[in-house]
């Protein structure tokens, strides 16, 4: 057996960061090993022009296994992945995290009596055989998984893996044609959206706006779309602030929340507790806006503003406006 299968969600003709983030790991693990990085995309044929399919050969992949079907559903690729892992013996299938992504790795696992390890922040090449390393005890240790024998499962955390484009080669498109369980047909997509306070999807931004308990209410949020909106970015919240109503739980970053990695992550009112710093810290640039000079956020920041954010960010909000020339 040999090779990486990894699924690759899209949507709107699009394939998401975190896809992309778990392509570029699959390709980069398997040329260490040795292989090939297959990936997956389900859907409807419309939604799956060859060009997008292909295109997951810039970040690594030689292969693309196409299948028609449900999308957005998590048995239909359990039962697309399973089929493919059948017939070409991936001995590897990987996934970016997220919702769906932990629904069809633990449904492919059980499926194929697989090993499996979600929430995985790295994968390394031992011996000739992959260790995923999972952060434990809210991320102050970090365990190594070994897969014993058969098929290894692994499931990223959320944009824990960087989206790489490696060259500019089309990846080969094959189509596949699954025979899918009927149980796996048995839900179906209503509708898909984001809610409130995700106009652009928190996981993919590249500018965030955080806010915590420091706006003092609910409007407090206002200023900080304002910003948000100046600055082309989308608005993110703490667990304290999401639980008191102020915001909409899709924001929420962090342990129980969402893991994000901006190219800015900017904290408006936020202390920096620990669960909200494992869902933020690989974020390239932080900048915190706290009155208190002692906020642990400061220490885990690459820029600290010590201040009223009441004030600072208004005038934040004029400032990249007027540079914008708006
Ligand atoms: C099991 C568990 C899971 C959790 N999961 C999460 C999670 O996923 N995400 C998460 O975020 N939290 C999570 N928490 C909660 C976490 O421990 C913190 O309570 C929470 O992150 C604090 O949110 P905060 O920073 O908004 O509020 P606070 O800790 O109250 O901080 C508010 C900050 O605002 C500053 N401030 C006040 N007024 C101003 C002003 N005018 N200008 C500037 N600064 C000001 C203060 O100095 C303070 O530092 C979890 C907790 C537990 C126990």
């Amino acid at each position: 057996m040999s090779g990486i299968l990894v699924y690759a969600l899209h949507h709107d003709g699009a394939f998401n960061k975190n896809s992309l983030g778990a392509v570029s790991e699959g390709a980069r693990l398997a040329s260490e090993l040795g292989t090939e990085c297959h990936a997956l995309v389900l859907g409807e044929a419309a939604g799956l022009p060859d060009e997008l399919c292909a295109s997951l050969g810039r970040f690594g992949a030689t292969k693309v296994f196409r299948v028609e079907g449900p999308e957005g559903l998590a048995q239909p690729v359990v039962d697309a992945m399973a089929t493919v892992i059948g017939d070409g013996g991936h001995e590897y299938a990987l996934f970016g995290g997220g919702l769906l992504g932990f629904e069809i790795g633990a449904g492919l696992s059980a499926r194929l009596d697989a090993g499996v390890c979600m929430e995985v922040t790295n994968v390394r090449v031992d011996d000739g055989r992959l260790v995923a390393e999972r952060p434990i005890l809210q991320d102050s240790q970090v365990s190594d998984v070994h897969y014993a024998s058969g098929v290894g499962v692994i499931i990223g955390r959320l944009n824990a893996f960087e989206a790489r484009e490696s060259g500019d080669a089309d990846a080969v498109v094959e189509d596949v044609a699954v025979e899918f369980a009927p149980h796996s047909l048995r839900a179906t997509m209503v509708t898909r959206g984001e809610q409130r306070g995700a106009d652009v999807n928190i996981e993919d931004a590249d500018i965030l706006v955080a806010g915590g308990r420091g706006l003092g209410k609910a409007e407090g949020f206002e200023a900080l779309e304002a910003l948000a909106g100046a600055m082309g970015g989308a608005v993110a919240a703490t667990r304290a602030v999401v639980d008191a109503g102020w915001y909409s739980y899709s924001a929420q970053i962090g342990q129980t929340g969402k893991t994000v990695a901006p190219k800015l992550y900017l904290a408006a009112g936020i202390s920096g507790a620990i669960q909200h710093k494992v869902g933020m810290q690989s974020s390239e640039n932080i900048v915190a806006i706290n009155k208190d000079a002692n906020a642990p956020i400061f220490e885990f920041s690459d820029l600290g503003i010590v201040g009223d954010l009441n004030k600072i960010v208004p005038k934040l909000t004029e400032a990249v406006k007027a540079k914008k020339g708006g």
